[in-house]
Protein backbone atom coordinates (compact mmCIF):
# COMPACT_ATOMS: atom_id res chain seq x y z
CA UNK A 1 0.00 0.00 0.00
CA UNK A 2 1.37 3.29 -0.50
CA UNK A 3 1.98 5.31 2.13
CA UNK A 4 -0.07 8.57 2.34
CA UNK A 5 1.02 12.40 2.66
CA UNK A 6 -0.77 15.34 3.56
CA UNK A 7 0.57 18.75 3.02
CA UNK A 8 -0.96 22.01 4.91
CA UNK A 9 0.37 25.00 3.59
CA UNK A 10 0.63 28.56 5.28
CA UNK A 11 1.14 32.04 3.68
CA UNK A 12 2.21 33.22 0.34
CA UNK A 13 2.35 32.38 -3.23
CA UNK A 14 5.95 31.01 -2.82
CA UNK A 15 5.17 28.48 -0.09
CA UNK A 16 2.21 27.53 -2.30
CA UNK A 17 4.72 26.67 -5.03
CA UNK A 18 6.98 25.23 -2.89
CA UNK A 19 4.34 22.49 -1.47
CA UNK A 20 3.44 21.76 -5.38
CA UNK A 21 7.38 20.92 -5.77
CA UNK A 22 7.42 18.56 -2.38
CA UNK A 23 4.34 17.01 -3.67
CA UNK A 24 6.06 16.23 -7.22
CA UNK A 25 9.08 14.89 -5.14
CA UNK A 26 7.06 12.72 -3.60
CA UNK A 27 3.87 11.49 -6.07
CA UNK A 28 7.86 10.58 -8.04
CA UNK A 29 9.09 8.78 -5.26
CA UNK A 30 5.37 6.40 -4.87
CA UNK A 31 3.93 8.24 -2.55
CA UNK A 32 0.00 9.07 -2.63
CA UNK A 33 -0.89 13.02 -1.77
CA UNK A 34 -4.10 12.89 -0.03
CA UNK A 35 -6.39 15.89 1.28
CA UNK A 36 -7.77 14.22 4.34
CA UNK A 37 -5.34 14.82 7.44
CA UNK A 38 -6.92 12.08 9.58
CA UNK A 39 -6.08 9.41 6.54
CA UNK A 40 -2.27 10.16 6.12
CA UNK A 41 0.65 8.21 7.43
CA UNK A 42 2.65 11.77 6.88
CA UNK A 43 1.42 14.93 8.14
CA UNK A 44 3.84 18.14 6.67
CA UNK A 45 3.26 21.75 7.71
CA UNK A 46 4.78 23.94 5.00
CA UNK A 47 5.16 27.11 7.52
CA UNK A 48 5.15 31.02 7.17
CA UNK A 49 7.24 33.30 9.69
CA UNK A 50 6.75 36.82 8.15
CA UNK A 51 4.18 37.58 10.88
CA UNK A 52 3.92 36.10 14.59
CA UNK A 53 0.33 35.56 13.77
CA UNK A 54 1.42 32.78 10.88
CA UNK A 55 3.66 30.97 12.94
CA UNK A 56 1.38 31.36 16.14
CA UNK A 57 -1.20 29.24 13.82
CA UNK A 58 0.78 26.59 12.34
CA UNK A 59 1.90 26.15 15.84
CA UNK A 60 -1.08 25.94 17.64
CA UNK A 61 -2.67 23.50 14.84
CA UNK A 62 0.83 21.20 14.78
CA UNK A 63 0.18 20.80 18.72
CA UNK A 64 -3.69 19.71 18.03
CA UNK A 65 -2.32 17.30 15.54
CA UNK A 66 -0.55 15.47 18.89
CA UNK A 67 -3.72 13.70 19.75
CA UNK A 68 -3.69 11.81 16.40
CA UNK A 69 -0.39 10.86 16.78
CA UNK A 70 -1.96 8.88 20.35
CA UNK A 71 -4.37 7.27 18.14
CA UNK A 72 -1.65 6.64 15.35
CA UNK A 73 1.47 5.66 16.73
CA UNK A 74 3.33 5.29 13.14
CA UNK A 75 2.18 8.62 12.06
CA UNK A 76 5.02 11.18 10.83
CA UNK A 77 4.94 14.58 11.63
CA UNK A 78 7.32 17.17 10.07
CA UNK A 79 8.19 20.89 9.44
CA UNK A 80 9.31 22.85 6.61
CA UNK A 81 9.34 26.31 5.23
CA UNK A 82 10.16 29.87 6.61
CA UNK A 83 9.36 28.88 10.73
CA UNK A 84 11.08 25.79 10.57
CA UNK A 85 13.75 28.18 9.05
CA UNK A 86 13.72 29.97 11.35
CA UNK A 87 12.78 28.28 14.96
CA UNK A 88 15.09 25.66 13.69
CA UNK A 89 15.88 22.53 16.06
CA UNK A 90 13.94 24.55 19.17
CA UNK A 91 10.34 23.14 17.26
CA UNK A 92 11.55 19.99 18.18
CA UNK A 93 11.73 20.42 21.55
CA UNK A 94 8.67 22.12 21.95
CA UNK A 95 6.91 20.11 19.76
CA UNK A 96 8.03 15.86 21.22
CA UNK A 97 5.96 14.51 18.60
CA UNK A 98 7.06 16.51 15.60
CA UNK A 99 9.70 13.76 14.08
CA UNK A 100 11.18 16.47 11.24
CA UNK A 101 12.07 20.21 10.91
CA UNK A 102 13.48 21.16 7.49
CA UNK A 103 14.57 24.22 6.25
CA UNK A 104 13.87 26.63 3.31
CA UNK A 105 17.49 25.89 1.86
CA UNK A 106 17.00 21.94 2.13
CA UNK A 107 13.76 21.09 1.11
CA UNK A 108 14.83 19.16 -1.78
CA UNK A 109 15.89 16.87 1.21
CA UNK A 110 12.81 15.72 1.76
CA UNK A 111 12.11 12.01 -0.15
CA UNK A 112 15.76 10.81 1.91
CA UNK A 113 14.82 12.96 5.22
CA UNK A 114 11.46 11.15 5.02
CA UNK A 115 13.48 7.79 3.78
CA UNK A 116 15.20 7.76 7.22
CA UNK A 117 12.74 8.57 9.49
CA UNK A 118 10.62 5.34 8.17
CA UNK A 119 13.95 3.07 8.95
CA UNK A 120 15.57 4.88 12.22
CA UNK A 121 12.44 6.80 14.19
CA UNK A 122 14.34 9.47 15.29
CA UNK A 123 14.27 13.48 14.90
CA UNK A 124 16.01 15.28 12.54
CA UNK A 125 16.80 18.67 11.83
CA UNK A 126 18.23 19.91 8.53
CA UNK A 127 18.55 23.45 8.13
CA UNK A 128 22.07 24.47 7.17
CA UNK A 129 22.60 26.09 3.71
CA UNK A 130 20.30 29.38 3.56
CA UNK A 131 21.08 29.27 -0.29
CA UNK A 132 17.39 28.32 -1.96
CA UNK A 133 17.25 25.31 -4.21
CA UNK A 134 16.29 26.39 -7.64
CA UNK A 135 16.63 23.34 -10.14
CA UNK A 136 15.38 20.04 -8.43
CA UNK A 137 12.29 21.58 -7.20
CA UNK A 138 10.54 21.97 -11.32
CA UNK A 139 7.68 19.51 -10.69
CA UNK A 140 4.02 21.33 -10.53
CA UNK A 141 2.18 18.44 -8.90
CA UNK A 142 -1.74 19.76 -9.58
CA UNK A 143 -2.78 20.10 -5.49
CA UNK A 144 -6.77 19.54 -5.02
CA UNK A 145 -6.92 23.09 -5.25
CA UNK A 146 -4.45 24.27 -8.09
CA UNK A 147 -6.44 25.28 -11.14
CA UNK A 148 -5.42 23.17 -14.28
CA UNK A 149 -4.60 25.98 -16.23
CA UNK A 150 -2.82 28.39 -13.90
CA UNK A 151 0.47 27.91 -12.77
CA UNK A 152 3.35 29.14 -10.18
CA UNK A 153 6.63 29.50 -11.34
CA UNK A 154 9.34 30.52 -8.89
CA UNK A 155 11.83 33.17 -10.99
CA UNK A 156 14.15 34.09 -8.16
CA UNK A 157 14.30 33.06 -4.59
CA UNK A 158 15.59 34.57 -1.61
CA UNK A 159 15.41 38.07 -1.04
CA UNK A 160 18.55 41.27 -0.47
CA UNK A 161 16.45 44.34 0.43
CA UNK A 162 16.53 43.71 3.91
CA UNK A 163 13.58 46.13 5.14
CA UNK A 164 13.59 46.63 8.08
CA UNK A 165 10.91 44.62 9.80
CA UNK A 166 11.22 41.98 7.51
CA UNK A 167 12.42 38.28 7.96
CA UNK A 168 12.45 37.06 4.69
CA UNK A 169 16.17 37.63 3.77
CA UNK A 170 16.95 35.45 7.03
CA UNK A 171 14.62 32.77 6.91
CA UNK A 172 14.84 32.58 2.59
CA UNK A 173 18.76 33.86 2.18
CA UNK A 174 20.28 35.57 -0.50
CA UNK A 175 18.30 36.58 -3.84
CA UNK A 176 19.15 34.17 -6.42
CA UNK A 177 17.68 33.88 -9.92
CA UNK A 178 17.14 31.25 -12.14
CA UNK A 179 18.43 31.30 -16.11
CA UNK A 180 16.15 32.56 -18.42
CA UNK A 181 15.98 29.86 -20.76
CA UNK A 182 15.44 27.47 -17.74
CA UNK A 183 12.16 29.61 -16.67
CA UNK A 184 11.18 29.58 -20.75
CA UNK A 185 11.62 25.73 -20.77
CA UNK A 186 9.36 25.23 -17.77
CA UNK A 187 6.35 27.95 -19.10
CA UNK A 188 6.68 25.62 -22.53
CA UNK A 189 6.01 22.75 -20.80
CA UNK A 190 3.56 23.93 -18.57
CA UNK A 191 1.44 25.55 -21.90
CA UNK A 192 1.94 22.19 -23.49
CA UNK A 193 -0.06 20.68 -20.27
CA UNK A 194 -2.86 22.80 -20.81
CA UNK A 195 -1.74 26.09 -18.30
CA UNK A 196 -2.93 29.05 -19.98
CA UNK A 197 -1.97 31.79 -16.84
CA UNK A 198 1.49 31.93 -15.23
CA UNK A 199 2.02 33.51 -12.21
CA UNK A 200 5.84 34.35 -12.11
CA UNK A 201 7.07 34.88 -8.38
CA UNK A 202 10.21 36.39 -6.81
CA UNK A 203 10.48 38.59 -3.60
CA UNK A 204 11.64 41.07 -6.12
CA UNK A 205 10.58 40.03 -8.91
CA UNK A 206 11.82 42.18 -10.97
CA UNK A 207 14.95 42.28 -10.19
CA UNK A 208 14.85 39.10 -12.08
CA UNK A 209 18.95 38.24 -14.08
CA UNK A 210 19.98 41.44 -11.93
CA UNK A 211 22.95 39.23 -9.85
CA UNK A 212 21.48 40.40 -6.22
CA UNK A 213 22.53 43.77 -7.12
CA UNK A 214 20.53 46.18 -4.17
CA UNK A 215 20.76 49.25 -6.58
CA UNK A 216 18.21 49.72 -9.48
CA UNK A 217 19.10 49.30 -12.71
CA UNK A 218 19.29 52.36 -15.12
CA UNK A 219 16.28 52.91 -16.95
CA UNK A 220 17.05 50.98 -20.16
CA UNK A 221 18.01 47.65 -18.38
CA UNK A 222 15.76 45.18 -16.84
CA UNK A 223 16.98 41.70 -17.11
CA UNK A 224 12.50 40.40 -16.14
CA UNK A 225 11.77 42.75 -19.38
CA UNK A 226 14.03 40.32 -21.57
CA UNK A 227 12.18 37.21 -19.66
CA UNK A 228 8.90 38.31 -20.35
CA UNK A 229 9.59 38.62 -23.80
CA UNK A 230 10.36 35.10 -24.29
CA UNK A 231 7.89 34.17 -22.41
CA UNK A 232 5.44 36.08 -24.03
CA UNK A 233 5.77 34.32 -27.60
CA UNK A 234 4.96 30.69 -26.02
CA UNK A 235 2.08 29.11 -27.94
CA UNK A 236 -1.25 28.33 -26.26
CA UNK A 237 -0.22 30.84 -22.82
CA UNK A 238 -2.75 33.40 -22.94
CA UNK A 239 -1.54 35.64 -19.65
CA UNK A 240 1.32 36.43 -17.65
CA UNK A 241 0.87 37.89 -14.34
CA UNK A 242 3.65 38.38 -11.71
CA UNK A 243 4.41 38.74 -7.65
CA UNK A 244 6.07 41.30 -6.37
CA UNK A 245 7.95 43.65 -7.70
CA UNK A 246 9.58 46.13 -5.31
CA UNK A 247 8.67 49.36 -6.75
CA UNK A 248 12.06 50.87 -7.78
CA UNK A 249 13.19 48.11 -10.22
CA UNK A 250 10.34 49.55 -12.77
CA UNK A 251 12.70 50.99 -15.29
CA UNK A 252 11.07 52.61 -18.53
CA UNK A 253 12.24 49.40 -20.03
CA UNK A 254 10.12 47.36 -18.12
CA UNK A 255 7.19 49.70 -18.16
CA UNK A 256 7.38 49.66 -21.80
CA UNK A 257 7.52 45.97 -22.54
CA UNK A 258 4.39 45.70 -20.53
CA UNK A 259 2.61 48.02 -22.27
CA UNK A 260 3.28 46.63 -25.46
CA UNK A 261 3.39 42.90 -24.66
CA UNK A 262 -0.31 41.77 -25.37
CA UNK A 263 -0.12 38.62 -22.64
CA UNK A 264 1.21 40.45 -19.63
CA UNK A 265 -1.74 41.61 -18.21
CA UNK A 266 -2.53 45.19 -16.82
CA UNK A 267 -2.74 44.57 -12.62
CA UNK A 268 0.36 45.23 -10.46
CA UNK A 269 0.84 44.83 -7.53
CA UNK A 270 3.15 47.52 -5.97
CA UNK A 271 4.05 47.19 -2.38
CA UNK A 272 3.99 50.75 -0.99
CA UNK A 273 4.54 49.83 2.94
CA UNK A 274 3.88 53.35 4.00
CA UNK A 275 3.27 56.77 2.62
CA UNK A 276 5.28 58.84 4.75
CA UNK A 277 8.56 59.22 3.45
CA UNK A 278 10.00 59.17 7.09
CA UNK A 279 8.85 56.08 7.72
CA UNK A 280 9.96 54.29 4.31
CA UNK A 281 13.23 55.65 5.20
CA UNK A 282 12.98 53.84 8.66
CA UNK A 283 11.69 50.54 6.80
CA UNK A 284 14.88 50.99 4.55
CA UNK A 285 12.55 51.36 1.69
CA UNK A 286 14.39 52.79 -0.72
CA UNK A 287 11.84 55.10 -2.62
CA UNK A 288 9.96 58.32 -1.35
CA UNK A 289 6.24 58.67 -2.27
CA UNK A 290 6.87 61.15 -4.69
CA UNK A 291 8.74 58.18 -6.50
CA UNK A 292 6.19 55.69 -6.50
CA UNK A 293 3.78 58.01 -7.64
CA UNK A 294 6.03 59.10 -10.19
CA UNK A 295 6.17 54.98 -11.42
CA UNK A 296 1.88 54.68 -10.83
CA UNK A 297 1.98 57.53 -13.38
CA UNK A 298 3.97 55.61 -16.17
CA UNK A 299 2.63 52.64 -15.69
CA UNK A 300 -0.48 54.13 -16.08
CA UNK A 301 0.36 56.02 -18.90
CA UNK A 302 1.74 52.77 -20.62
CA UNK A 303 -1.15 50.89 -20.14
CA UNK A 304 -4.34 53.49 -19.28
CA UNK A 305 -6.72 50.48 -17.77
CA UNK A 306 -4.04 49.14 -15.66
CA UNK A 307 -5.20 48.10 -12.00
CA UNK A 308 -3.15 48.32 -9.06
CA UNK A 309 -2.84 46.22 -5.56
CA UNK A 310 -0.25 46.76 -2.47
CA UNK A 311 0.84 45.65 0.55
CA UNK A 312 0.36 48.37 3.83
CA UNK A 313 1.54 47.50 7.09
CA UNK A 314 0.30 50.09 9.74
CA UNK A 315 1.35 50.38 13.30
CA UNK A 316 4.98 50.62 12.12
CA UNK A 317 7.22 51.87 15.26
CA UNK A 318 6.91 55.43 16.08
CA UNK A 319 4.12 55.78 13.30
CA UNK A 320 2.58 59.01 14.16
CA UNK A 321 -1.33 60.09 13.42
CA UNK A 322 0.52 62.65 10.54
CA UNK A 323 2.56 59.52 9.08
CA UNK A 324 -0.71 57.29 8.83
CA UNK A 325 -2.90 60.40 7.14
CA UNK A 326 0.48 60.29 4.73
CA UNK A 327 -0.53 56.61 3.80
CA UNK A 328 -4.14 57.61 3.43
CA UNK A 329 -3.76 60.38 1.25
CA UNK A 330 -1.64 57.77 -1.10
CA UNK A 331 -3.73 55.46 -0.54
CA UNK A 332 -6.66 58.06 -2.33
CA UNK A 333 -4.29 59.31 -4.87
CA UNK A 334 -3.16 55.59 -6.60
CA UNK A 335 -6.88 54.41 -5.69
CA UNK A 336 -6.15 50.85 -5.49
CA UNK A 337 -8.20 48.23 -6.28
CA UNK A 338 -6.90 45.66 -3.71
CA UNK A 339 -4.77 46.07 -0.53
CA UNK A 340 -3.15 43.57 2.33
CA UNK A 341 -3.05 45.74 5.02
CA UNK A 342 -0.99 44.03 7.85
CA UNK A 343 -0.72 44.87 11.47
CA UNK A 344 3.22 45.51 12.48
CA UNK A 345 4.63 42.68 13.75
CA UNK A 346 7.95 42.48 15.43
CA UNK A 347 10.05 39.77 14.30
CA UNK A 348 13.28 38.81 16.44
CA UNK A 349 16.44 39.54 14.69
CA UNK A 350 14.86 42.54 12.88
CA UNK A 351 16.26 46.25 13.59
CA UNK A 352 12.76 47.11 13.55
CA UNK A 353 11.97 44.80 16.23
CA UNK A 354 14.59 46.91 18.31
CA UNK A 355 12.85 50.37 17.82
CA UNK A 356 11.34 50.47 21.54
CA UNK A 357 8.39 52.96 20.42
CA UNK A 358 6.36 50.17 19.50
CA UNK A 359 2.35 51.29 18.51
CA UNK A 360 -0.36 50.01 20.82
CA UNK A 361 -2.56 47.28 19.03
CA UNK A 362 -5.57 48.88 19.58
CA UNK A 363 -4.06 51.94 17.61
CA UNK A 364 -2.89 49.12 14.99
CA UNK A 365 -6.42 47.69 14.61
CA UNK A 366 -7.94 51.13 14.43
CA UNK A 367 -5.81 52.13 11.56
CA UNK A 368 -6.46 48.77 9.94
CA UNK A 369 -10.37 49.17 10.21
CA UNK A 370 -10.11 52.54 8.32
CA UNK A 371 -7.92 51.81 5.38
CA UNK A 372 -9.89 48.79 4.50
CA UNK A 373 -13.23 50.79 5.05
CA UNK A 374 -11.54 53.47 2.71
CA UNK A 375 -10.36 50.97 0.19
CA UNK A 376 -13.43 48.75 -0.35
CA UNK A 377 -15.70 52.58 -0.89
CA UNK A 378 -12.81 52.99 -3.94
CA UNK A 379 -12.65 49.13 -5.16
CA UNK A 380 -16.92 49.91 -5.44
CA UNK A 381 -16.64 53.17 -7.17
CA UNK A 382 -13.99 51.93 -9.55
CA UNK A 383 -16.37 48.65 -10.41
CA UNK A 384 -19.29 50.77 -10.93
CA UNK A 385 -17.17 52.13 -14.08
CA UNK A 386 -17.26 48.56 -15.64
CA UNK A 387 -20.70 48.69 -15.81
CA UNK A 388 -21.58 48.85 -19.78
CA UNK A 389 -18.02 47.54 -21.09
CA UNK A 390 -16.90 44.32 -22.36
CA UNK A 391 -14.20 42.37 -20.92
CA UNK A 392 -12.21 39.36 -22.14
CA UNK A 393 -12.41 36.90 -19.03
CA UNK A 394 -10.42 34.00 -18.58
CA UNK A 395 -13.07 31.13 -17.26
CA UNK A 396 -12.30 29.72 -13.92
CA UNK A 397 -15.94 27.30 -13.74
CA UNK A 398 -19.00 27.42 -11.48
CA UNK A 399 -18.60 30.01 -8.77
CA UNK A 400 -18.80 29.29 -5.03
CA UNK A 401 -21.54 30.59 -3.97
CA UNK A 402 -23.79 29.14 -6.90
CA UNK A 403 -22.89 26.35 -9.39
CA UNK A 404 -25.27 27.59 -12.28
CA UNK A 405 -22.90 30.57 -12.61
CA UNK A 406 -19.47 30.41 -13.78
CA UNK A 407 -16.63 32.92 -12.83
CA UNK A 408 -13.69 34.56 -13.95
CA UNK A 409 -10.95 37.19 -14.27
CA UNK A 410 -10.15 40.05 -16.31
CA UNK A 411 -6.60 41.36 -17.06
CA UNK A 412 -7.36 43.44 -14.71
CA UNK A 413 -8.04 40.81 -12.04
CA UNK A 414 -11.67 41.61 -11.55
CA UNK A 415 -13.95 38.85 -10.79
CA UNK A 416 -16.95 38.06 -13.56
CA UNK A 417 -19.70 36.61 -12.68
CA UNK A 418 -21.60 35.25 -15.76
CA UNK A 419 -24.05 32.28 -16.94
CA UNK A 420 -22.00 29.52 -18.68
CA UNK A 421 -23.78 28.70 -22.13
CA UNK A 422 -23.01 24.85 -23.55
CA UNK A 423 -20.04 25.92 -25.01
CA UNK A 424 -17.94 27.58 -22.12
CA UNK A 425 -15.20 25.66 -20.95
CA UNK A 426 -12.55 26.17 -18.22
CA UNK A 427 -9.73 27.77 -19.05
CA UNK A 428 -10.42 29.51 -22.48
CA UNK A 429 -11.30 33.51 -23.11
CA UNK A 430 -14.48 34.47 -23.44
CA UNK A 431 -15.88 38.30 -23.63
CA UNK A 432 -18.99 39.16 -21.01
CA UNK A 433 -20.80 42.49 -20.78
CA UNK A 434 -20.61 43.86 -17.26
CA UNK A 435 -24.13 44.80 -16.51
CA UNK A 436 -23.70 45.03 -12.36
CA UNK A 437 -20.95 45.17 -9.82
CA UNK A 438 -20.60 44.98 -5.94
CA UNK A 439 -17.21 46.08 -3.95
CA UNK A 440 -15.68 42.80 -4.82
CA UNK A 441 -17.53 41.50 -7.57
CA UNK A 442 -18.32 42.12 -11.53
CA UNK A 443 -21.52 40.51 -13.34
CA UNK A 444 -22.80 40.08 -16.54
CA UNK A 445 -23.64 38.14 -19.77
CA UNK A 446 -21.62 36.63 -21.96
CA UNK A 447 -21.93 37.98 -25.63
N1 LIG B 1 8.79 40.86 -1.19
C1 LIG B 1 7.53 41.42 -1.17
C2 LIG B 1 7.65 42.93 -1.24
O1 LIG B 1 8.57 43.52 -0.79
O2 LIG B 1 6.69 43.45 -1.69
C3 LIG B 1 6.73 41.08 0.03
C4 LIG B 1 6.95 39.81 0.69
S1 LIG B 1 6.39 39.81 2.33
C5 LIG B 1 6.40 38.14 2.57
C6 LIG B 1 4.69 40.25 2.16
C7 LIG B 1 4.28 41.44 2.94
O3 LIG B 1 4.30 41.12 4.32
C8 LIG B 1 5.18 42.66 2.86
O4 LIG B 1 4.96 43.40 1.70
C9 LIG B 1 4.79 43.42 4.10
O5 LIG B 1 3.72 44.31 3.86
C10 LIG B 1 4.32 42.32 5.05
N2 LIG B 1 5.22 42.15 6.18
C11 LIG B 1 6.49 41.73 6.14
N3 LIG B 1 7.01 41.74 7.38
C12 LIG B 1 6.04 42.18 8.21
C13 LIG B 1 5.94 42.43 9.61
N4 LIG B 1 6.99 42.25 10.39
N5 LIG B 1 4.77 42.87 10.11
C14 LIG B 1 3.71 43.07 9.30
N6 LIG B 1 3.74 42.86 7.99
C15 LIG B 1 4.88 42.44 7.44
FE1 LIG C 1 10.85 41.49 2.84
FE2 LIG C 1 11.52 43.81 1.78
FE3 LIG C 1 12.51 41.54 0.77
FE4 LIG C 1 9.93 42.14 0.44
S1 LIG C 1 11.66 43.30 -0.38
S2 LIG C 1 10.78 40.17 1.09
S3 LIG C 1 9.43 43.16 2.34
S4 LIG C 1 12.92 42.37 2.77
Amino acid sequence: MRVKVFIKTYGCQMNERDTEAIAGMLAQQGYSIVDDENAADILIFNTCSVREQAERKAIGKIGIVKKLKKLKPHLIIGIMGCMAQNLGEKLLQDLPHADFVIGTGQLHKLPETLASILDERRQLALLTGGKEVLTSMGTHYRMSNTKAYQAYIAVTRGCNRFCSYCIVPYVRGREVSREIDDVVAEAKTLAADGVREIMLLGQNVAAFGLGGDTNPPPENISPFADLLFELNKIDGLYRIRFVSPYPSYFTDKLINAMGTLEKVCHNIHLPLQSGSDRILKKMNRQYTAEKYLEIVDKLRKAMPDITFSTDIIVGFPGETDEDFEATRMMMKKVGYDNAFIFKYSPRQGTPAAKIPDQVAQELKEKRNQILLKELQDCTAAHNKNYIGSIQEVLVEGPSRRNDKRWSGKTGTFKVVVFEPDKNTRKGELVKVEIIRATSATLFGKLI
